[in-house]
C-alpha cells in the first residue's frame, strides 16, 4: 500500500490525483488541504478517510471540525497546517498540487522529512530549484514529475545516460492566442484568455499558457529536474498536444512520449513509477491521427517565453522576481484590474529594477517575494 498526502486537493491537480487514488487499490490517502474550498474538502474526506486534513483559515477550519465530528480525523490550519500534512508520518508520497510559491516551505518540509514528491507546483522549482534538488538528493528522495512536459522527458530518459543528452525539447500548445499579433493582444477578456484549447486546468496555469509564462517556468523547471544547462532546451510548439515532450541525444535519435492531453496519466506514472497501468484513459487512434504540426515559437509577441529565459540566466534571485511579479500580475488580469500586455511590462518593469542576490536562501527568496508584491501593489494596477 503506498500513502500518499496530497497539497491542494480540491484544485485541478488535486482533483485529478484523487481520481487516480479512485482507481488503484493500492493507493491510500493518509492526507489533505485546501485552500478556501471546504464543501469540496468535506465531500474528500468523508469519501476518502484520511487522518488528516488542513484548510488555510482558521475560522473554515473550526466549521470543518465540527462538519466532521462523526469521523476521526483531525482538522488543521494555515502554513503549520499545510506542514503537518506534508510531512504526516504515514505517507510515503506528497502530491504538491497547491499554486504559486506558497509551495515552498511545504514542499521542502515534506522533503526534510523524507517523502517522494510528485512534483505539479512548478512556482516551488522555478524559485527554489537550488534549495529543493540538493536537499532531495541529501534525503534520498524521488522528485517525480507532474507536469506533462516533464513527466513525458522523465519517460524518455527512463534507462538513458545523463551524458547522452544532447538537447530536451519541451513542446508548447500555444495557448488560445496562438498565431495573435501584439496589436490582438492588447485587448483581449479574461474569459478568451481562460479558453484554452486543450487542457482544463487552474484558472492561474491557464492564463500562464495563454502568455507563455507557464512554458517559460517549465524551462526553468525542467533545469532543475533533469540537471542540464538552460542552453540545452530547446521549446517546440505543438499545437494538439499530442506530443508532451522529447529527448534528443547525442547520436540524433529523437524521443518522444505521445499521449491524448489528460492529466491523469502523468499524475498516476508519478503515484505508479515505473508501471504504466491501465487507467482506462483514452487512447490515441492512428487511424484518424493524420498529422502533427510543429512551428517555432513567436517569442516577439509572446514576451513571457524570452523573459523566463532571462531571469533563469540571470539566476541567484531573479528568477523569484520574474515568478513573483508574474503571480501578482496574473492575479491582477484574472480580477480585470490590468490588461494581458500588461502583464509582461510588470514582469519586465520588476527584473529591470532588482539587483540580483546569489544563492538566496528560504528567507531570501520569501523577502524577495514580498518586495515584488509591495512594490506592484504600491505602483497601481
Ligand atoms: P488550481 O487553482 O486548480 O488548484 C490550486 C489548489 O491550491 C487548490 O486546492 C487551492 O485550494 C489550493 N490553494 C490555492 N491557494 C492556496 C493557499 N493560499 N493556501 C492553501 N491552499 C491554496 O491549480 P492547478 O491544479 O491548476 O495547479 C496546481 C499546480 O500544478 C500549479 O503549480 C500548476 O502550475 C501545476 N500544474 C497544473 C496543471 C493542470 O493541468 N492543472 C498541469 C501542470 C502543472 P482551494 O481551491 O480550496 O482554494
Amino acid at each position: 500500500m503506498k500513502k500518499v498526502a496530497i497539497l491542494g486537493s480540491t484544485g485541478s491537480i488535486g482533483t485529478q490525483s484523487l481520481d487516480v487514488v479512485r482507481h488503484h487499490e493500492d493507493l491510500q490517502v493518509v492526507a489533505l488541504s485546501a485552500g478556501r474550498n471546504a464543501a469540496l474538502l468535506e465531500q474528500q474526506a468523508r469519501e476518502f478517510h484520511p487522518d488528516l486534513v488542513a484548510i488555510w483559515d482558521e475560522e473554515a477550519a473550526a466549521d470543518l471540525r465540527v462538519k466532521l465530528a462523526d469521523l476521526n480525523i483531525t482538522v488543521v490550519s494555515g502554513m503549520e497546517g499545510m506542514i503537518q500534512v506534508a510531512v504526516h508520518e504515514a505517507a510515503d508520497i506528497v502530491v504538491t498540487a497547491i499554486v504559486g510559491m506558497i509551495g515552498i516551505r511545504p514542499t521542502l518540509e515534506a522533503i526534510r522529512a523524507g517523502k517522494d514528491i510528485a512534483l505539479a507546483n512548478k512556482e516551488t522549482l522555478v524559485t527554489a530549484g537550488h534549495l529543493v534538488m540538493p536537499l532531495a538528493r541529501e534525503k534520498g528522495v524521488q522528485i517525480l514529475p507532474v507536469d506533462s512536459e516533464h513527466c513525458a522527458i522523465f519517460q524518455c530518459l527512463q534507462g538513458a545516460a545523463h551524458r547522452d543528452i544532447h538537447k530536451l525539447l519541451i513542446t508548447a500548445s500555444g495557448g488560445p492566442f496562438r498565431g495573435k499579433k501584439t496589436e490582438d493582444l492588447a485587448k483581449v477578456t479574461v474569459q478568451q484568455a481562460l479558453a484554452h484549447p486543450n487542457w482544463a486546468m487552474g484558472a492561474k496555469i491557464t492564463i500562464d499558457s495563454a502568455t507563455m509564462v507557464n512554458k517559460g517556468l517549465e524551462v526553468m523547471e525542467a533545469r532543475w529536474l533533469f540537471d542540464v544547462d538552460l542552453d540545452d532546451i530547446q521549446v517546440v510548439i505543438q499545437p494538439k498536444s499530442i506530443i508532451h515532450s522529447m529527448v534528443e541525444y547525442k547520436d540524433g535519435a529523437v524521443l518522444a512520449q505521445l499521449a491524448p492531453p489528460d492529466m491523469r496519466m502523468a499524475i498516476q506514472y508519478a503515484l505508479k513509477y515505473p508501471e504504466h497501468c491501465d487507467m482506462e484513459l483514452p487512447h490515441l487512434d492512428f487511424t484518424q491521427l493524420r498529422e502533427i504540426l510543429f512551428e517555432v515559437p513567436d517569442n516577439d509577441t509572446f514576451r513571457g517565453l524570452p523573459m523566463a529565459i532571462q531571469a533563469g540566466k540571470t539566476g541567484g534571485s531573479m528568477p523569484v522576481v520574474f515568478n513573483a511579479a508574474n503571480e501578482w500580475a496574473n492575479a491582477a488580469f484574472l480580477r480585470g484590474e490590468i490588461g494581458f500586455l500588461d502583464i509582461y511590462d510588470r514582469i519586465q518593469d520588476c527584473m529591470s529594477r532588482h539587483s540580483v542576490i546569489e544563492n538566496p536562501d528560504l528567507d531570501t527568496i520569501l523577502a524577495t517575494e514580498q518586495e515584488v508584491y509591495s512594490y506592484l501593489s504600491s505602483s497601481g494596477s
